[in-house]
């Protein structure tokens, strides 16, 4: 099954996604949550993927079970970085054995130490060189990442917004943006893709701030901008974790009230592995983009 066939067939998808942890119980603490996240009906949940070493195999493993365990649909994340193009291929098939059939395929991060992204040898340089060879590849369901604020990388974001673009040309069937903490940098975005011709979900990114070193130093990563409103609501609380997570979880459920006013076609919860979250947005979020088609 390929996911776009879910966006296609329902009014509204929710997407949860996950990282790998890097150790044997880190991975078994996490699947024991994984049923608690299956109660709040996702309709999939992705598996991010790291920059090297076991946390690698463990996205495959992660996906694997998702799929064959919990029998929710599992999309794998794949990036450009430290990859030559026989050994994507490689992953795809281990992929394709185990029944993956959807791939979020990215380009991945400079890393650590640099501050430009150094094209592997025999590998690709952009997102959708590795989207093109996916679709080559066989039949993956793909997803791409967009950036409603631009990518960091790339001041300039009509042309960041030609390059999704290209992404879409190659083959990706649906977006997935990054994180956003102001709806009207998405939905600016969203017109103006929808009026230079793009006809794919555009699906949002959304991540509850833990707190405001967390979200400073996060943001500051992704070049999101913090809402002056939350970041002062935060810093009056920064010495209090409960209180903060709560700040956090009511920005977000106010994001996601008015992205499903504007119709939009999917969330895409960044659960970071906590259950929390997960519990906390999953089913009010399920529930009220029901009323809203309703
Ligand atoms: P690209 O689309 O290749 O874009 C990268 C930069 O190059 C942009 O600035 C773009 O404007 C520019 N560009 C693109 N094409 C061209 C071209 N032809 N010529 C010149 N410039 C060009 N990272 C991980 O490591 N693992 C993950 O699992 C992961 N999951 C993610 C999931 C989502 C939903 C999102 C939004 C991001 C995720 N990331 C992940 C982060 C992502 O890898 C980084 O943001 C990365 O810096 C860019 O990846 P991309 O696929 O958007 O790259």
């Amino acid at each position: 099954m390929h996911l776009i066939d879910l966006y296609q067939k329902q009014d509204f998808v929710f997407s949860i996604e996950i990282f790998p942890p890097k150790t044997d119980p880190g991975m078994l603490k996490l699947k024991s949550i994984l049923e608690a996240f299956k109660s709040c009906t996702p309709d999939y949940i992705s598996v991010t993927y790291g920059a090297g070493g076991t946390s690698r195999e463990n996205t495959h493993e992660l996906a694997a079970h998702i799929h064959h365990e919990l029998d929710v649909p599992a999309m794998a994340h794949l990036t450009c970085v430290a990859h030559t193009a026989e050994e994507i291929d490689s992953v795809l098939s281990k992929l394709k054995n185990s029944e993956i059939t959807n791939v979020m395929a990215l380009r991945g991060d400079p890393t650590v130490g640099t501050n430009h992204f150094i094209q592997p040898k025999g590998g690709y340089h952009f997102a959708s060189e590795l989207i093109t060879a996916i679709r080559e590849h066989s039949d993956f369901g793909i997803g791409a990442a967009g950036y409603p604020e631009g990518h960091l990388e790339n001041p300039d974001k009509d042309d960041d917004r030609k390059h999704l673009h290209e992404k879409i040309a190659a083959g990706a069937d649906f977006v997935v943006t990054q994180f956003f903490l102001d709806n009207t940098f998405f939905l600016r975005w969203r017109d103006k893709l929808r009026q230079e011709g793009a006809n794919i979900p555009l699906v949002a990114g959304i991540l509850p701030p833990a707190n405001l070193n967390a979200l400073e130093r996060i943001a500051g990563i992704c070049g999101v901008s913090v809402p002056e409103k939350l970041r002062e609501s935060l810093s009056k609380y920064q010495h209090d974790q409960e209180a903060s997570r709560e700040i956090g979880l009511l920005h977000s459920e106010r994001q996601i009230e008015g992205l499903l006013a504007e119709g939009v076609e999917g969330i895409h919860l960044y659960a970071l592995n906590r259950l929390e979250t997960v519990m906390r947005l999953g089913p009010g979020l399920k529930k009220s983009a029901l009323t809203s088609v309703v």
